[in-house]
Formats: structure tokens, C-alpha cells, sequence
């Protein structure tokens, strides 16, 4: 369970990133939490290729932050979609 204690992902936008966690990923758009990006959206550096704002319009084109991880990913749990927004 991890219910509750979940924080929204930068990227998709549905709770499934856990509060605490440095540097999870997501299992709805596989973006990984990333502060300083979150912070520069428009940045494609450190841990990933592409940036937040590429990240966010690749997500909702393919449903995936990149392509490539298109079969890592899977769709939203009820839960995390009640905590969207
Ligand atoms: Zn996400």
C-alpha cells in the first residue's frame, strides 16, 4: 500500500511519488522526481535527457515521460487519481 503519504508527480500530475522518497520514479510516466527540474522546467540536465516541460507534453502525447520507457509504465490506480489536481 501506498496510500496517503504520496506527494503528485511533477510530471503526469497523479499522486504516486512517495513523500519522503529523493528520488523516486513515477509508474504512471516513469519522470523521476527531480527538484531542481522542478524548479527549472525548462531544464534537460542532470539525472535525465529531457526536460520537465518535454517530459510533461511527451506524457501527454505517448503517456510515457520518454518513449523509450513506454512498456515500464502502467495506468493510474484509483487512489492516485483521486489525488490528482
Ligand atoms: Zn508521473
Amino acid at each position: 500500500m501506498n496510500t496517503g503519504n504520496n506527494i503528485n508527480c511533477g510530471c503526469c500530475g497523479f499522486s504516486t511519488i512517495e513523500f519522503d522518497a529523493i528520488a523516486a520514479i513515477c509508474d504512471v510516466c516513469f519522470w523521476q522526481k527531480d527538484f531542481s527540474q522542478e524548479k527549472n522546467t525548462g531544464d534537460a540536465g542532470g539525472l535525465k535527457s529531457v526536460s520537465l516541460m518535454q517530459s510533461i507534453v511527451n506524457y501527454k502525447s505517448f503517456g510515457v515521460m520518454d518513449r523509450t520507457f513506454l512498456n515500464k509504465v502502467r495506468l493510474p490506480k484509483e487512489s492516485e487519481i483521486q489525488g490528482h489536481g
